[in-house]
């Protein structure tokens, strides 16, 4: 059998490296002492922390939800869930997504965004909806009260970046594309918006996604605390890490894009060229903090105003009464874009509802790739030209994706059928 290494043991080395037993041999090497990548978890004095994020699953796609049920047993370890995610806005939980609860704004808000709404469904058919970047996207379908109120300020904060520069493409498949007459008629009936990916979603009943990691992990040949810095062709054409240690016949990489090339060190004018392209491509961190709440109904809730710092709270301990082994209350994980010192979070967090008392903190500086135009054309030609050496790309900061858990086991499902 041919060999392959996988690098990375995030979800996507995980998956890829099952799909791939078929016809590799098959071996994960990962930085890191523990698996998992971003959706690692820990236990804090009982109570499970999410360190960065995969923390609901589900997906619009048959066979991933095939492949992904495969390993689980649906019914008996995981708990299926509706989302009752909420925005906070003047003090007030609004419903989410917040074109379909206008209804719960104060009546000035409503009034003015409705007539917007209005003069856009009666301008529409002259419309030219090929909106350049993601901030025209957002005023040119939900107005410009709606993306003053929460899209410009939520979307500003979680990507620190200018928006007005993040390129349409990368939304593909990403967000729904509400009909404006859709947006009323669902703010008269009170209709529940259902099309999104986690409108309904799966968690396990312990662990969360450590979990997933575990399962798995299990049977894999996983070598921890294995850094690949150097990756070079043999004379007979198969490829050598770290200088020789280990010898293969394909490389799956799931790590950062932009550190290959200072790891790829095979002489070939235009792979470094197509290497050198994506290393100052621009992401982003978080920084979080496990919490004791007060207890509620929420799944999560969004801060998009100026005055929090924070933009998210996750109540995980909602998810499963198993997250909240260490205390009488329930637990969540108040999220900030980037890196933040400790003491501004515990400032923040008593502004925040629910009396939140702190656990435990995490940094993670690459949590969020941001795409630019031309990004996915410059990852399109590194992997033509990683491919003539049997080197393949995968997974979030791999393909320079913003994918979520589902997305990246998807993207494995094709690279395998490309490799069988
Ligand atoms: C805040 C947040 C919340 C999220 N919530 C959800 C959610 O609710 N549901 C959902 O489905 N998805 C969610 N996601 C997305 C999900 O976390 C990612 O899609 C997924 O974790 C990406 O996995 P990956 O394997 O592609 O990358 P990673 O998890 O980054 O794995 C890459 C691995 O490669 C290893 N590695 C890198 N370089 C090397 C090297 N040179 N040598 C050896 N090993 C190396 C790293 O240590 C790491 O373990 C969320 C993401 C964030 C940031």
């Amino acid at each position: 059998m041919k060999k392959a290494i996988v690098i990375g043991s995030g979800v996507s080395g995980l998956s890829i490296s099952r799909m791939l037993t078929d016809n590799y041999e098959v071996q994960i090497l990962e930085k890191s002492d523990k698996a998992g990548g971003l959706i690692k978890c820990d236990r804090i004095d009982g109570n499970l922390f999410h360190k960065v994020g995969g923390h609901v699953f589900n997906s619009k796609d048959t066979a991933v939800l095939n492949w992904f049920w495969q390993h689980f047993d649906r019914d008996q370890e995981f708990l299926k869930a509706t989302r009752n995610a909420k925005i906070l806005l003047n003090n007030k939980l609004i419903g989410y997504p917040l074109e379909n609860y206008l209804y719960q704004l104060p009546e000035n808000e409503t009034r003015a965004i409705v007539d917007e709404l209005i003069s856009m469904l009666v301008a529409e058919k002259e419309k030219d909806t090929s909106y350049d970047n993601f901030k025209d996207f957002l005023i040119g379908n939900f107005g410009e009260n709606l993306y003053r109120l929460y899209f410009g300020p939520y979307n500003s904060k979680i990507w620190h970046t200018d928006i007005s520069k993040v390129p349409l493409e990368w939304l593909d498949g990403k967000l729904p594309m509400p009909q404006i007459k859709e947006v009323i008629i669902s703010n008269i009936v009170k209709k529940e918006e259902s099309t999104m990916v986690h409108a309904s979603f799966f968690y396990p009943k312990r662990d969360g996604s450590q979990f997933i990691v575990n399962r798995l992990s299990e049977g894999q040949n996983i070598n921890l605390s294995f850094n690949v810095d150097e990756i070079s062709v043999t004379t007979n054409n198969q490829l050598a890490i770290n200088n020789g240690s280990i010898v293969t016949d394909l490389i799956v990489y799931c790590g950062d894009v932009r550190k290959l090339n200072s790891i790829v060190s095979i002489e070939d004018n235009i792979l470094k060229a197509t290497l050198e392209a994506v290393t100052d491509l621009p992401s982003n961190g978080t920084s979080n903090v496990l919490c004791e709440t007060d207890d509620n109904d929420i799944s999560w809730l969004y801060l998009p105003e100026e005055k929090f710092k924070a933009h998210r709270i996750i109540y995980t301990g909602n998810f499963s009464d198993t997250n909240n082994e260490g205390t009488n209350r329930k637990t969540c994980v108040v999220e900030f874009s980037g890196k933040q010192d400790q003491e501004t979070m515990l400032e923040e967090l008593k502004n925040l509802p629910g009396n939140l008392k702190p656990l435990a903190f995490n940094y993670e500086p690459n949590s969020y790739i941001i795409q630019h135009k031309g990004t996915r054309s410059k990852i399109t030609e590194l992997k033509t030209s990683l491919a003539k050496y049997n080197i393949y790309l995968l997974g979030r900061f791999a393909e320079w994706e913003y994918y979520n858990m589902d997305k990246a086991i998807e993207s494995a499902m094709e690279l395998n059928r490309k490799l069988a």
